[in-house]
């Protein structure tokens, strides 16, 4: 019998996890089987009880129910507590163990994959959901020299900045940005979901910067922004499969290759 892992969502159907698992399983000799679960919104916890149940050794999890994730948690890494959502369910041992790649997904993709150096940059995060609370401590952390947050709900940025009392933060609604720029501008918002872009402004790019937009395997309007001023664009491929690798090391003690395997995503 394959060991049961599984991704939990909703919606789930679009989630991309159990064809990267299975290429990272396959190319590292693991026997496991990878499902997709789309949970109640209002049954996250009974969907991993049950899962647990029927011999399920980890989950993947996805939005909404990273912070409810984070909560049914008995144990959790400091990456998770740090970012108060866990995307990655370890639950062979006693209390379920949560823990949180997307940082460190990210961060490959960007210093490893993209070839970039973080230290010194002046770094722009757009967003202060989920996924903006999953990266934040390790770009602190990097050793950006400047890291500013714009978000829609503007307290929503100033109580995520307020965990990093130490850090390069500031805090900064979309129309203050003008006469800003920044090597590096990640959009960590939803916005590319409905074809929209906050309002930003003109010379957010400094020469050589990348526009990375979280969200992957589509066209975005900031992406399209960015090109037009010049900027040179990513969307978020990259990390969907760098936070899968660590995720797939959590549960099986091997780092698989993930070159090859986003090679094949972005080519699909
Ligand atoms: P979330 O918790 O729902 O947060 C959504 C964020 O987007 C909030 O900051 C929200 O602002 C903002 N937003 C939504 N619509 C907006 C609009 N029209 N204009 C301006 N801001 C808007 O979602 P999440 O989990 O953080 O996910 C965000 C994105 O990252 C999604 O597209 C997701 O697919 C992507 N993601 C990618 C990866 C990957 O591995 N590549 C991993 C995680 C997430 P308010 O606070 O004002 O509502």
């Amino acid at each position: 019998m394959p060991d049961r892992y599984a991704v939990i969502g909703n919606p789930v159907a679009h989630s991309k996890s159990p064809w990267i698992h299975a290429q990272f399983a396959r190319a590292t000799g693991q026997d496991i089987e990878y499902l997709r679960i789309e949970a109640p919104l209002d049954g996250f916890a009974r969907t991993v009880d049950e899962l647990r149940a029927a011999g399920g050794r980890g989950a993947n999890v996805t939005l909404p129910f990273k912070e409810q994730a984070f909560r049914y948690c008995g144990a959790l890494s400091a990456r998770a507590q740090q970012a108060r959502a866990v995307n990655t369910l370890l639950l062979e041992r006693g209390a379920a163990y949560g823990d949180n790649t997307d940082g460190a997904g990210l961060l490959r993709d960007l210093t490893v994959n993209l070839g970039r150096t973080l230290a010194g940059e002046r770094v722009l995060l757009m967003g202060a959901g989920g996924a903006a609370q999953g990266v934040l401590g390790p770009l602190v952390a990097s050793g950006v020299a400047r890291l500013v947050i714009a978000n829609r709900t503007p307290e929503r940025a100033r109580s995520l900045a307020a965990r990093f009392p130490a850090g390069p933060l500031e805090v900064c609604g979309y129309d203050e940005l003008a006469g800003q720029s920044f090597d590096l501008v990640i959009n960590a918002t939803s916005a590319g979901l409905t074809g929209s872009l906050p309002a930003l402004p003109d010379g957010l790019f400094r020469a050589g910067a990348l526009a990375y937009d979280m969200l992957y395997g589509s066209d975005t309007a900031f992406l399209a922004f960015a090109r037009a001023a010049g900027a040179a664009t990513s969307d978020g491929s990259g990390m969907l499969v760098e936070q899968a690798a660590e995720s797939f090391y959590l549960w099986r003690g091997v780092r698989p290759a993930t070159a090859g395997v986003l090679a094949a995503l972005r080519a699909a």
